[in-house]
């Protein structure tokens, strides 16, 4: 992730840092700290986590991220969503059926920041079921791969 980026996070107040020490032995107080920025997950498995994109790399110009608010950020992260979704790859987040542009089961990207900060797809019948699921999820476990690209251009 680019430093911008992650400033931005920080900026926003959601980046969460984790400070483990390094060794048992009192007088050595080496720590290791650890900063996590929010994730989006495609679905609950846990290869389906992602690095949030960076709107700059989908073609914002690159002051972009300056003026940008958490809502902007959520609007960018919706079309990246519908894009997957169109693309067959999301799943809601509770019942873990695909999830398509369709009128049936509506669905809706939700940003969470109970146990961990993150963005994922969810049904809205599926919603009550959401704390219940993200019960006991670590930031600190959750592996996260390079987001896909799509072309968010219209
Ligand atoms: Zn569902």
């Amino acid at each position: 992730m680019r430093n911008e980026l992650l400033a931005w996070f920080a900026r926003e107040g959601l980046v969460l840092t984790s400070v483990v020490m390094e060794s048992d032995e009192p007088e050595e107080d080496e720590v290791k700290i650890t900063i996590k920025a929010p994730l989006i997950a495609l679905s609950r498995a846990s290869s389906d986590f992602r690095e949030c994109p960076d709107p700059v790399l989908f073609g914002y110009p690159e002051e972009a991220l300056e003026m940008m608010n958490l809502d902007d950020m959520h609007q960018f992260i919706s079309t990246w969503f519908e894009k997957a979704v169109e693309a067959g790859m999301g799943r809601c987040f509770v019942c873990n059926r695909l999830l398509d542009m369709g009128e049936e089961k509506p669905w809706d990207a939700v940003f969470v920041s109970t146990e961990l900060y993150c963005w994922l797809l969810v049904h809205f019948d599926c919603k009550r079921y959401l704390n219940r699921d993200l019960k006991g999820r670590h930031p600190f476990e959750v592996i996260a791969q390079p987001p896909e690209f799509f072309d968010l251009t219209v």
